[in-house]
């Protein structure tokens, strides 16, 4: 039940997170009520900010809930009940969003994709031209499939045909370049325990854009229920941000504590060279993936992901198998999530403090573990083509 071998976890969520991030979360019991706590709280608030490229003092939420409390949580606060929403899914967490907006009453059309392909801009401009939409709801990074959606590109669409552009960043932020003011991206939102290297636990929106501020400051006011009412959580957002005391519900003391330490070590690293480092080892994963004879789900190197990847397993390997023996081998990666590819691919994270060794070591893993399942493969090439893509990338 509680395993004591050291193991290498490649999963898209949960992912390591710092011994310094952990010890700081440890330390002392932080009380909600407590000058400290605010001070911590508030300057979470404002790291996150400049991790999403958020301008200074827009509305920022860091409440508690996963990323599909983010998500709800950014559609109901932003886009009046009813309205039609345009989603833009290329996988299991696009469909998602169509869930959660068909369950929350709205008029929901869904444009989708291929497994491993992205929808085209021309889609999507033929769809708004059709027809007008309050909104269009995508995820940067498709989890389930590894893709990357063009979000600057997204932006400039939206804008033109005046729809509200809501991001799920929850595999992207930190890892996947974002400028979400700049861009005119209007609302982004992720969720602790992916690219940001914190425990699960915390829901984090911000409110990019002029647009986004109108579109809140209508929406909210409206909310049904209680819990996700921002309007409320933004007085507390607030106070903390000034170094006061506020209480609308019990906010995760641990878990800010360890998301402050950890936004901290994140913009110490820099936001390029931590798109960057991601960027590489991503690059590096396939290359080694690819050079085993695997086919990667991503149709091309343009749209896949800086964090996940998904490839399909090879002919006669069942993913489930795969997984329980590269867990016996101390090495844990993800099953498949979308429908259409079950029993034939698997999934690697590889966001947060992801390094090359991390990357040689999954390789080397996967060679010995499908050898030993009965696949064709080559031990050594999967491993050759990385060490020549690090060294290429003089990593
Ligand atoms: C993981 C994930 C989610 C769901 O987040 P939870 O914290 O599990 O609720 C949503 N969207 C994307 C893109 C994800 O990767």
């Amino acid at each position: 039940m509680y395993p004591d071998e050291r193991r290498i976890l490649m999963t898209p969520g949960p992912v390591v997170f710092s011994i310094d991030t952990l010890r700081y979360m440890l330390s002392t019991v932080y009380e909600h009520t407590s000058l400290d706590f605010a001070l911590i709280y508030g300057e979470a608030v404002r790291k996150f900010r400049r991790v999403v490229g958020a301008r200074d003092g827009v509305p920022t939420f860091i409440i508690p809930g996963s990323g599909t409390l983010a998500m709800e949580a950014s559609l109901v606060n932003t886009v009046k009940p009813g309205s039609r929403v345009l989603v833009v899914s290329h996988g299991y967490f696009g469909d998602r969003w169509a869930r959660i907006a068909s369950s929350n009453g709205y008029d929901v059309k869904v444009l989708e994709a291929e497994p491993g392909d992205i929808v085209g801009e021309d889609v999507i401009v033929g769809e708004l031209s059709k027809s007008r939409y309050e909104a269009i709801l995508v995820n940067h990074v498709e989890t389930s499939t590894g893709v990357r959606a063009d979000i600057e590109g997204l932006a400039r669409v939206a804008r033109k045909f005046d729809s509200l552009l809501v991001v799920d960043g929850v595999s992207s932020v930190a890892a996947e370049p974002l400028e979400c003011s700049n861009w005119g991206v209007d609302v982004v939102l992720t969720a602790s325990q992916k690219a940001l290297e914190t425990p699960p636990g915390l829901a984090l929106i911000s409110m990019c854009t002029e647009k986004a501020l109108e579109a809140y400051g209508e929406a909210s006011k409206n909310v049904k229920g209680f819990y996700l009412r921002l309007s409320e959580w933004e007085k507390v957002m607030r106070a903390y941000e000034e170094g006061r005391i506020s209480y609308y519900a019990t906010p995760a003391t641990h878990l800010v504590v360890a998301l402050e330490r950890s936004l901290e070590k994140i913009l110490r690293e820099g936001l390029e060279n931590r798109v960057k480092r991601h960027a590489a080892l991503a690059k590096t994963l396939r290359a080694g993936l690819e050079a085993m004879g695997l086919k990667i789900v991503a149709r091309g190197e343009e749209i896949a992901a800086n964090t996940v990847t998904a490839a399909y397993t090879p002919p006669g390997v069942n993913p489930s198998e795969l997984r329980s023996k590269m867990t016996t081998r101390n090495v844990i990666i993800a099953m498949p999530l979308h429908p259409a590819l079950r029993d034939k691919s698997f999934r690697i994270g590889h966001m947060g403090s992801v390094n090359a060794n991390d990357i040689i070591s999954t390789i080397a893993a996967l060679e010995r573990t499908l050898k030993t399942l009965g696949a064709e493969i080559e031990l050594g090439s999967g491993l050759k083509a990385a060490q020549e893509t690090l060294v290429n990338l003089n990593l």
